[in-house]
């Protein structure tokens, strides 16, 4: 038997066992092994019903009686009692009705751990989790490992054939350098998969994960500065500063720029001049201004002959990004195209002939931009607005439209941490847009309570009344019979037939031609209505100056940053502008909601939002995915510096990856995936 032995050789390994595990995608040795654990239940210290304490328990019961009812739409509950020789107590899950015909086929002992907290009048335990106790594997310790539930694989059989692999753990290979888990004092590979597979003591478990994540972070980040050291190397276009050209530029704009946006234009037209390609990300908070640094930028490439691509991630804002820069740039004769799914037939194949023969200087569009179809004649410069919400491949297709690598600005209002920042993006330079322009006065947020929302239309209409204008916000766009929470369409009939009968209200969502999308903001940009209910394709990059309300239904339905985003579409003025967050019931606020209401700052809720979510989530499934991490979080800022030091090491003295070749291959994965070109 070795690693690459086929599991269904394995004694105890039926045929339905391999094919369970074949779906799973494990076919041999070397494949289960290095399957590792989501993470493990801690079964160690049980106690006895008449002992247990608020807080995390863990008890060995049996199930008397166990129920699922519908207590509302949406809200499944289950409830329990469960006994021991001490006492009994009550259990309940929340929409988990599989646990009553887990638990109320059997009378066998299972091990419960969860919550016994205080709720619904009385103390009992919340959402725990139930293992059958024979099918734990024998430990003193109880500590358990839970594997990933691919197309149903039980946790039971993997540990049950990985107990008859135990053996072979010592066969796994080193694959770090020897000289890193020296200097990093980390276990080595063997020990830290078997520590995971089969731990002891809960601190193995940490140092096992350490070494896991840190190998993970490691691989990434020696890819990000080979790649460093490579681009070092590419001649990228070399566009010299012009004083002049920068100067009209800025004389034409319609107000002052802040001193942080000349800073970044300043960053972006030094990296022009320079020998090798721009890899800069420009963060600031929404309403800082990012597009009139982007269209400053562009200005100076296609004074030098370059085109300009920028690709935005919804029609709405590339629709309202081409006509920004149009306004900008049509004055200096620069031609601005738009290319979006909607654009179709004669015009769609006019446009390509015009991007490829340079007729149109800057191209503005979505995802339309990275099809083979599009030829650039000399594309110099890419911006990338709300980039978050781009993947790797898709960057790297639209800069792979040039001959030689362009200059790349990548733009958010999501704040990334340095540390994390390179590993998603390798070694990129950063400007930050800190402050907003002068004019801002701060918004205004308010939770407002369902028996409350009157005093919130009395306030929109006097707003209307002075010539502003309100967003509605709702997740949905029809009502669901299965909950409460509004759609558009219902609350765009309520308010025309009920208190806004008088005034002028616009319908916008997803499921509309992006024509009717674009005629929709147009006239509500143009203000011929006063109120616009909207799902959340409003959510990034909108700009209409002139609305000061955003109402957000059902506000608890969000996460931080999107409410901050929505939020973002007003306050855009000198006029005040408010946010109301309009809570689903009368319960008390989440902490969310109540961050929100304290703080304007895109870059303290970011961080609130990284502690209550995981980064993960935070800053794009569609990079985070890519990178295939299982152990290492984003988030693990100290790991990652010392990773970073680490990797950094290795290229300092030039170290041979030949000899690691399972290393050298993850590297070379990752610096594809890292890379600029
Ligand atoms: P974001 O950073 O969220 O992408 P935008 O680029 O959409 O922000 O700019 C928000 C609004 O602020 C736009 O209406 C823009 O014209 C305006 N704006 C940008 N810079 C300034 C400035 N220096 N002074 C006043 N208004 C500005
Ligand atoms: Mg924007």
């Amino acid at each position: 038997m070795n690693l690459s032995t086929k599991l269904e050789q394995i004694k105890g390994v039926g045929p339905k066992t391999a094919e369970q595990l074949r779906l799973a995608g494990l076919l041999t040795v070397g494949d289960l092994l290095t399957f590792l654990p989501r993470r493990h239940e801690d079964y160690t210290g049980v106690v006895a019903i008449v002992d247990i304490q608020p807080g995390k328990a863990t008890i060995k019961a049996r199930c008397e009686k166990v129920q699922t009812r519908m207590v509302r739409r949406g809200l499944k509950l289950t409830s329990a009692v469960l006994s021991d020789e001490t006492g009994k107590l009550n259990a309940v899950w929340f929409n988990q009705p599989y646990r009553t015909q887990q638990l109320a086929a059997t009378d066998e002992e299972f091990y419960f751990s969860g919550e016994f907290e205080y709720n619904y009048g009385r103390y009992q335990l919340t959402n725990p989790s139930a293992e059958k106790a024979t099918e734990l594997p024998v430990q003193a310790e109880r500590l358990v490992p839970v594997y990933r539930a691919i197309h149903g694989l039980k946790s039971q059989v993997v540990r049950k054939v990985l107990t008859e692999l135990r053996p072979l753990m010592g066969m796994l290979p080193e694959t770090l350098p020897e000289s890193i888990v020296k200097e990093e004092h980390l276990m080595s590979r063997a020990d830290a998969i078997s520590t995971m597979h089969f731990p002891v003591r809960i601190e193995d478990v940490a140092a096992a994960r350490e070494r896991l994540a840190f190998e993970e972070l490691f691989e990434l980040l020696l890819a990000s500065q080979l790649n460093k050291l490579e681009n070092q190397k590419l001649a990228g276009y070399h566009m010299p500063f012009e004083v002049d050209t920068v100067k009209a530029f800025v004389a034409q704009l319609p107000f002052q720029l802040t001193a942080a946006q000349k800073r970044a234009a300043w960053d972006i037209l030094q990296d022009f001049e320079k020998s090798t390609p721009m890899n800069r990300l420009l963060q600031g908070d929404v309403g800082s201004g990012k597009t009139v640094v982007a269209g400053l930028a562009a200005r100076q490439a296609v004074s030098h002959g370059y085109q300009t691509a920028l690709m935005a991630p919804t029609e709405i804002l590339a629709i309202q990004h081409a006509a920004t820069l149009e306004g900008l740039l049509a004055p200096f004769g620069i031609t601005v195209g738009l290319l979006i799914g909607s654009v179709k037939g004669k015009a769609r194949q006019t446009l390509y002939e015009q991007i490829s023969d340079g007729a149109v200087d800057v191209v503005v569009g979505t995802h339309a931009l990275i099809q083979d179809t599009v030829t650039f004649k000399q594309l110099g410069f890419v911006v990338i607005d709300e980039q978050h919400r781009f993947g790797v491949a898709q960057r790297q297709k639209l800069l792979s439209k040039s001959g030689t690598l362009p200059h790349l600005l990548a733009m958010t209002a999501t704040p990334i941490p340095r540390s994390l920042a390179l590993t998603v993006y390798g070694e990129l330079d950063v400007s930050v847009l800190g402050e907003r322009p002068a004019n801002r006065l701060p918004i205004i947020t308010k939770i407002i309570s369902p028996v409350s929302a009157h005093t919130i239309y009395a306030h929109c209409d006097q707003e209307i009344a002075k010539g502003r204008q309100v967003y509605v916000v709702c997740s949905l766009i029809d009502d669901n019979p299965d909950n409460d929470i509004k759609s558009v369409q219902a609350e765009y009939k309520r308010l025309k037939n009920s208190i806004f009968g008088h005034r002028q209200i616009g319908l916008l969502h997803g499921k509309m031609k992006p024509s009717e999308k674009d005629q929709v903001m147009r006239d509500f940009k143009a203000q011929k209505y006063d109120i616009l209910v909207s799902t959340t394709v409003v959510e990034v990059g909108v700009d209409v100056p002139n609305a000061t309300v955003m109402i957000i239904e059902n506000a608890d339905q969000f996460g931080l940053s999107q409410l901050h985003q929505l939020r973002g579409r007003v306050g855009r003025s000198e006029h005040q502008s408010y946010c109301y967050l309009m809570m689903s019931s009368t319960n008390k606020p989440s902490q969310r909601l109540r961050e929100i209401e304290k703080s304007n700052d895109g870059f303290y809720l970011a961080e609130v939002d990284m502690q209550l979510r995981g980064p993960g989530e935070i800053y794009g499934k569609a990079q985070h995915g890519a990178l295939n991490l299982q152990i290492a979080t984003l988030g693990d800022t100290q790991l990652i510096a010392r990773a970073q030091k680490a990797a950094k090491r290795c290229t300092d003295t030039g170290m041979d990856l030949e000899a690691l070749p399972d290393l050298a291959h993850r590297v070379q994965y990752y610096q594809r995936l890292t890379t600029l070109n």
